[in-house]
């Protein structure tokens, strides 16, 4: 049915370059950006508490129906962690992974102990005389260290939050069923971008330089994600690890939504191409799938780098 509509758009289009009157007219309409509408059964059941509602909601001034759902942010199709090695001669497997410049790296025990030459800083010293690793080990040490004014205490440290400490903590988004573009983009305000179809939230890139600046690291898992006391287990970066949907054509798998309700889409192609034609926020249009995003690469720190829909909402209860 679909088809059938856009081959005759195309004719229509074709023929209409004889006539300067209607070729005018079918500019508009192929100027227009095709959105298409929220899928919510693509979402893991056993990730969301209750149902998934649709509601009205004010967003912009405008009410705009949205689906409605919690979740604590656990994903369950994956393991969470490892994060922090705890001894100097720890490999990659009892440990995530960091990114500088646009490249992923594994914080092996090597790894920790080189920091100093990795950011040509001597005041980096993530370790003991022992070789032990200097690791938040409590939740009271994961809060005095996972917030923008680390404290004394745990500067040099590598950062480490369990996704059982907030466990409970409930997450509820707000999407709009039907996205709205808008031609000017938006940054992100507090709070989620996306969210992935485990329940996980995607969030803005890591706050590095607040990182960076306390000597302290805050690794990602091999699956781009870590814990940080408000919302607890989220992603900065995708790595393939969670559910996906596969396209009929070509393109790569839908992974996730944008908080405007674009779809968020995996970074290359099933013959391992990516797209060259994306805006400013990483996103573009096709006909099969409208407006939508690719995530950027895992070193990158930023899924998507700002919104061309207007966004719904995400809030967390603590
Ligand atoms: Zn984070
Ligand atoms: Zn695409």
């Amino acid at each position: 049915m679909k088809n059938s509509a856009l081959l005759l758009l195309s004719i229509t289009l074709f023929f209409s370059c004889k006539s300067n009157q209607k070729k005018k007219d079918e500019t508009a309409t192929e100027n227009e950006i095709k959105t298409v509408t929220v899928n919510k059964d693509y979402f893991i059941t056993e990730n969301i508490i209750g149902e998934i509602k649709e509601e009205m909601v004010n967003l912009n001034g405008v009410e705009t129906l949205c689906y409605v759902f919690q979740t604590n942010s656990q994903a369950t199709e994956h393991q969470m962690g490892p994060w922090c090695p705890r001894h100097i001669d720890d490999g990659k497997e009892k440990a995530g992974i960091w990114f500088k410049d646009g490249k992923v790296y594994d914080v092996t025990g090597h790894f920790i102990a080189n920091l100093d030459e990795f950011y040509e800083d001597e005041a980096w010293e993530l370790f003991r005389d022992d070789g032990s690793i200097k690791v938040t080990e409590t939740q009271e040490e994961c809060e005095g260290a996972a917030k923008p004014d680390v404290e004394e205490a745990y500067r040099n440290h590598c950062v480490e939050c369990l996704p059982e400490y907030f466990k409970n903590q409930i997450t509820t988004y707000k999407i709009p069923v039907t996205p709205t573009y808008q031609e000017a983009s938006q940054r992100f305000g507090r709070g989620g971008i996306g969210v992935a179809f485990n329940g996980v939230k995607f969030d803005p890139p890591a706050p590095t330089h607040a990182i960076l600046a306390a000597h302290t690291i805050a690794p990602l898992d091999d699956h781009g994600g870590h814990v940080n006391p408000h919302g607890g287990y989220h992603y900065h970066a995708v790595t393939g690890s969670t559910k996906e949907v596969e396209q009929p054509d070509v393109h790569s798998p839908i992974i996730g939504y944008a908080i405007d309700g674009f779809g968020i889409y995996g970074l290359a192609d099933k013959e391992n191409h990516m797209s060259s034609d994306l805006d400013d926020c990483g996103g573009h249009s096709d006909n099969q799938r409208g407006y939508h995003y690719h995530a950027g690469a895992p070193g990158g720190n930023q899924i998507i780098k700002c919104l061309h829909g207007i966004p719904g909402e995400t809030s967390i209860q603590e």
